[in-house]
């Protein structure tokens, strides 16, 4: 079934400005909740309701350590419930690094000089692209610094490219989008090329700490950038992803305000964000960060848990920017997606060998630098699926369409299904006989697990198909 798009018009009240610093601060100055009301917000939110600001406040005003641990408990539970046990794999494809801002925590701002400037060329980027498909990568996220040379015809015209490159069994079936923001129309040019998510990290909702770390450029504007995606979504693009970077102000803030923005979508336009990004500032060539705000490790994953259970719906994306253990954490108590693969240098993907990182050729340093391989690997032996699928944004399921689905049934009807069938693909063109063995052993287990008997039968039908040469089977 093929759902028609949805068209959005901006309201006027969607204009007003949502995000009031001081309203935040009052939630965030509210005297330590109790552990009885911790505990019924926590018992709320594995009801699958979404959680108020107030109670989003009273989980993060929690310090104590019992509290703290019953919050990542609620989260993994939570998680389990809603999304199972599949794991959604993408790479992250640098397409150009010129940037006419001045972010300061940014390899490439514009007042790093020693930065080595690089955008793809077409030939470069099909070279790429057959690179992560050998690899068996099917989710790719296209990323930009901001210029004129980058406008929405070049962000549409380098979708296209990526599109149409086939290796093999191998293509790219849903690129992302993570670029500057665009005006209506930009916005309309890139949806139409065809995109999935497009993602605007706000990076500070604290309008002076914004403009304290963007001093110059486009981006020096906090209100252009903060309703972006409601431009985006009058422009057609209704599967959103937005953003944090944490460790330029107090993160308890950033976390209130993620949520208010994510109100402020689910008020005017009926859906929230698709995605939620929770960066965490990491090393970079020639940036000027105040460590005041840095995030711990432990303070990291309890805001990914509060989040976790603030909204239940939204898929929560990890990068690797953050090493291996704290991923396998994150991954227990909330985490839907993470990158695999993932090399940041412009041009790496077609190099074989893996040099070690030279951040004047990158935005920051990773902590994960392992292969796609290894991470569906391991994934394998914690009991995750991996998964590739791209079904819902292929067949219209986006958008309000999307919240109709997340609903009880959908992950068990489509996405953990598609997570088998999109597996098994990988299992048949690109794993070695090792992975390939747990990983049929892990479908096993899964399709045993199914409870609508019509359902596990269709996924073995098609199962046997993909077997037999046939790919791109999608509930
Ligand atoms: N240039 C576009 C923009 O700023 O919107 C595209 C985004 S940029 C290439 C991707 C994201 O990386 C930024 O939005 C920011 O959150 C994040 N980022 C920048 N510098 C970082 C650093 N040093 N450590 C971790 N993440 C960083
Ligand atoms: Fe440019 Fe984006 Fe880096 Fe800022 S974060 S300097 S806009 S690439």
């Amino acid at each position: 079934m093929k759902f028609k798009p949805q068209t959005y018009r901006i309201p006027d009240e969607a204009m007003k400005p949502f995000i009031d610093p001081d309203e935040i601060h009052e939630f965030l100055d509210r005297p330590t909740p109790d552990p009885d009301k911790v505990r019924q917000i926590i018992a709320k939110s594995l009801n699958k309701e979404r959680l108020s600001l107030e109670e989003t406040a009273d989980l993060l005003n929690a310090e104590d350590p019992e509290l703290i641990n019953e919050i990542k408990a609620g989260a993994r539970t939570l998680k389990e419930r809603i999304y199972g046990n599949r794991i959604v794999l993408f790479a992250p494809l640098y397409i150009g690094n010129k940037c006419v801002n001045n972010c300061k925590y940014c390899g490439f701002r514009i007042a790093n000089t020693d930065q080595i400037r690089t955008t793809l060329s077409d030939e470069q980027m099909i070279r790429e692209v057959e690179a992560l498909e050998e690899n068996g990568q099917k989710r790719l996220i296209l990323v930009y610094g901001e210029h004129p040379d980058y406008d929405a015809e070049f962000i549409a015209n380098t979708v296209r490219t990526v599109y149409s490159v086939k290796k093999g069994n191998g293509e790219i079936r849903r690129v992302n989008i993570n670029a500057a923001p665009l005006d209506i129309e930009g916005f309309r040019t890139v949806k139409e090329s065809g995109i999935g998510t497009y993602q605007v990290f706000q990076e500070s909702y604290h309008p002076d700490t914004y403009k304290y770390y963007h001093p110059s450029g486009p981006k020096s504007n906090f209100e252009w950038r903060l309703t972006s995606l409601d431009r985006a979504m009058e422009g057609g693009i209704d599967d959103l992803g937005i953003g944090a970077l944490f460790g330029l102000y107090d993160w308890k803030y950033e976390v209130l305000a993620l949520l208010r923005h994510t109100n402020h979508f689910e008020a005017v336009y009926n859906i929230g964000p698709h995605t939620i990004s929770f960066p965490r500032i990491k090393a970079a060539a020639g940036t000027d960060v105040d460590p005041k705000y840095l995030v711990s490790d432990e303070d990291f994953v309890r805001l990914i848990a509060i989040l976790r259970l603030a909204v239940p719906y939204t898929g929560m994306i990890l990068t690797a920017r953050e090493p291996v253990s704290i991923r396998q954490e994150a991954l227990t108590f909330g985490v839907s997606q993470i990158d695999g693969g993932t090399k940041l240098e412009l041009g790496s993907y077609a190099e074989k060998e893996q040099d070690s990182q030279n951040l004047n050729r990158e935005q920051f340093e990773i902590n994960d630098s392992r292969s796609l391989n290894e991470i569906i690997d391991e994934l394998l032996d914690q009991g995750y699926l991996p998964s590739f699928c791209t079904g819902c944004y292929r067949v219209g399921r986006t958008g309000e369409h999307f919240m109709e689905f997340s609903v009880p049934g959908f992950i068990k009807r489509y996405c953990t299904p598609n997570a088998m069938l999109t597996l098994s693909e990988y299992l048949m063109d690109y794993a070695p006989d090792s992975t390939a063995e747990k990983g049929w052993k892990v479908i096993e287990e899964n399709l045993q697990k199914m409870e609508d008997p019509g359902t596990e039968k269709e996924t073995r039908i098609r199962l046997e198909r993909i077997k037999n040469g046939e790919r791109d089977l999608f509930f």
